[in-house]
């Protein structure tokens, strides 16, 4: 079993350039577990500056948070996976539940933005996540596996293996409110269970990361979990001492 530990922040519509460039500068200086890969989740518009800003740094990566389903076009204000890879970042987000809420982002969109960005060469983080009403009537396994049948079990094994897998509950995100260790563990081993069906043995490879109220006070419990491989980040990855706490907590 050689799975990558991953602490991953997602920026979402925050902290301008100059000030990504001094969290940055912070997380770079501060101690960090050189077993973990650490991945910042940022604005395009940060892209490029930021990828350079890490050209000689190991075990920090850039993402981008979105991309489109098309290589180029007649699409405006949209930016493709392709000129994305071009700047020389290796990963995207794909199916935040805040692009599947406020975007209108359904499983056959992130299936085709699924091809377009391996298509490109970029790596996916997959969010999935089962909302409160979901998780109430029990449903909430069946819900997060049809997520990533939907946007992920087309592809090969070698592809899937290009894929991490963050699992958010979408009542957790932002809330404060942070699924129990058992809670999410419950939902990493069924999604596991489930790749191992579809994938075979590549399934005891892939990250599944945990989202969701991640603080410096909760990750080490949650990276305790045998299946839960490290976390994908909002609000504690905009601090820069939360953050590297977070990386340290595995
Ligand atoms: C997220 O947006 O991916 C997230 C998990 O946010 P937070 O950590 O703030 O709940």
């Amino acid at each position: 079993m050689s799975r990558q530990k991953i602490a991953a922040g997602n920026w979402k519509m925050n902290l301008t350039l100059k000030k990504g460039k001094e969290l940055v500068d912070k997380l770079i200086k501060g101690k960090r577990d050189p077993k973990v890969l650490t991945i910042l989740g940022v604005p395009f518009t940060h892209l490029d500056g930021l990828q350079n800003h890490l050209k000689y740094v190991d075990n920090i990566k850039i993402s981008a948070q979105n991309c489109h389903e098309q290589t180029s076009g007649a699409f405006t204000g949209e930016v493709s996976p392709q000129m994305i890879k071009a700047l020389g970042v290796s990963y995207v987000i794909l199916g935040h539940s805040e692009r599947r809420q406020y975007f209108n982002e359904n499983n056959k969109l992130l299936k085709a933005k699924v091809d377009n960005a391996l298509a490109a060469g970029l790596k996916i983080i997959f969010c999935c996540g089962e909302p409160l009403k979901e998780r109430k009537t029990k449903n909430h396994l069946k819900y997060v596996r049809k997520q990533i049948k939907d946007g992920l079990y087309h592809l090969s094994a070698k592809d899937m293996s290009k894929v991490v897998i963050a699992y958010e509950p979408i009542w957790a995100i932002g809330t404060g409110e942070t699924a129990s260790p058992e809670q999410a563990q419950e939902m990493h081993l069924a999604l596991r269970k489930s790749l191992n069906r579809k994938f075979g043995e590549i399934s005891n490879d892939i990250s599944i990361l945990y989202g969701g109220s991640v603080k410096p006070t909760n990750a080490k419990e949650l990276f305790s979990q045998a299946d839960i491989d490290g976390a994908l980040v909002g609000g504690a990855s905009l601090k820069a001492d939360n953050f590297l706490q977070i990386i340290n907590s595995f």
